[in-house]
């Protein structure tokens, strides 16, 4: 029987070590914590089958001055952030050509595409029904002007790749959501993007299915990881575990475990942070408030404000400023109630320069298989993504073409 190791236990992980699994692998889940208790415990939770485009960095000029002045809620940064991220962001700038951002969505809409049917089948199988909402999310527009272009911009992206979405007038919006103290210009609502109720949850209700189909589950640590013999080994709480591949799904830690087999991988880190709050008024659906840029979710533990991108060092963080305004936003929202957290959650997302996950083998070392870097939707992409590895790992045609997401892309 082929066996492998996956690293890491959030969606990325658990996505590809459920599909090695139903391909005959033995598999093993190694984490240094519970599995979905990082990046994929504290997004927004959102399976954003309208996604189809990756998230560009902005190239117009009155965009760039918002962001430079910190005035846009979207994007924050700092110094130390910008000088961590700099090579990395130069590349994602030169990728957010529109040409190149055309041709990197073509191979993004395939991978989303099946974002949703991957989980529907772990969601059934999981028993995970409870979690889950099929009802879409809305984006909330302030201005006729932003709610003119929203409109437009999803009519054409039901035209180009077939996403369905309604526009909802400011009334329609109110009897949607009658908790809304405003309602804008009115909204966007995604149709056929799900949601859940405790990201982290779905992730160990899908380790519990890995588990009950014969699957390890071990603490260890990825820096352990060692080549030798037919194989991969890696030290774990209970001993240490050998395998004829390993896979690396860690998440923003990916590229630092890299360096130590000699590739330098650039990645944007882009930090985001969350608090819950206790209130009586939370949405019935996730709205994303588009001018204030920051989406609140009804989650099991309380509504959960979740912030935009900062650019951030490595490290832990200091500056929670986004979430301080969205919070205020919030506030004007809905009547938030009281915080259940007393410290806001962050993490980061592992975005790479070209927007696209890293999924397939590392170059110069055969048996050592990449599966990171899913930027801002990883928690939707964990499943179909982890169907692209295990089908190359098992030398099956691959359902979209693999190409794009190649390691070698980097010339790492
Ligand atoms: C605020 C915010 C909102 C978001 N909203 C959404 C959303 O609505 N929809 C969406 O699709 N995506 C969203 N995302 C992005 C999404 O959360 C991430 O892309 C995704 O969770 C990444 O999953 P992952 O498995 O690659 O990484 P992670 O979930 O971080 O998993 C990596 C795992 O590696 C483990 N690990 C790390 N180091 C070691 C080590 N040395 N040894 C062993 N194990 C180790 C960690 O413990 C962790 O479990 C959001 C992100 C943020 C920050």
């Amino acid at each position: 029987m082929r066996s492998a190791i996956v690293l890491g236990g959030g969606m990325a992980g658990i996505g590809a070590a459920l599909h090695l699994q139903g391909r005959g692998w033995s598999v093993a889940l190694v984490d240094k914590g519970e599995p979905g208790r990082e990046t994929s415990y504290g997004n927004a939770g959102i399976i954003q089958s309208e996604a189809v485009e990756p998230y560009a960095m902005p190239r117009d000029w009155p965009r760039l001055f918002s962001i430079a002045a910190r005035r846009s809620n979207d994007v924050h940064w700092d110094l130390g952030g910008l000088r961590d991220n700099l090579g990395a962001l130069l590349r994602y700038w030169w990728h957010s050509s529109p040409a190149r951002h055309e041709t990197v969505s073509q191979a993004y809409a395939g991978l989303i595409a099946r974002a949703v049917t991957e989980h529907e089948v772990l969601v059934a199988a999981s028993g995970a029904d409870r979690l889950v909402r099929q009802g879409g999310f809305r984006v909330l527009l302030c201005t006729q002007a932003a709610m003119d272009e929203a409109a437009a911009n999803a009519e054409r992206l039901r035209t180009r790749f077939g996403v369905r979405s309604l526009a909802l007038s400011p009334a329609e919006l109110a009897a949607a959501e009658p908790t809304l103290k405003q309602t804008g210009a009115g909204a966007i609502h995604w149709l056929d993007s799900w949601s859940v109720s405790d990201p982290g949850g779905l992730v160990a209700a899908y380790t519990q299915l890995f588990r009950r189909r014969g699957g390890t589950v071990r603490r260890g640590d990825a820096g352990t990881l060692k080549q030798g013999g037919a194989g991969w080994s890696v030290e774990t709480a209970d001993g240490p575990l050998d395998a004829e591949a390993a896979i690396v799904a860690l998440g923003p830690w990916s590229t630092g475990l890299l360096r130590r087999f000699g590739y330098r991988i650039p990645m944007v880190r882009k930090r985001g942070y969350h608090r819950h709050w206790r209130s009586a008024q939370a949405p019935s659906l996730p709205i994303l408030d588009a001018a204030n840029g920051y989406v609140m979710a009804p989650m099991a533990k309380g509504l959960r404000i979740t912030t935009g991108a900062e650019l951030s060092a490595a490290g832990p963080s200091v500056s929670p400023v986004q979430l301080a305004r969205a919070e205020a936003a919030a506030g004007n929202l809905v009547d938030l109630g009281s915080p259940v957290d007393n410290a806001p959650w962050s993490g980061t997302r592992p975005c790479m320069p070209d927007m696209l996950p890293v999924i397939g083998e590392a170059p110069r070392h055969r048996g050592l298989w990449l599966h990171f870097g899913h930027g801002h939707q990883g928690f939707t992409l964990g499943p179909a993504s982890g169907r692209l590895l295990a089908e190359a790992m098992s030398g099956e045609r691959p359902f979209v073409p693999a190409e794009p997401f190649s390691p070698g892309r980097f010339r790492p």
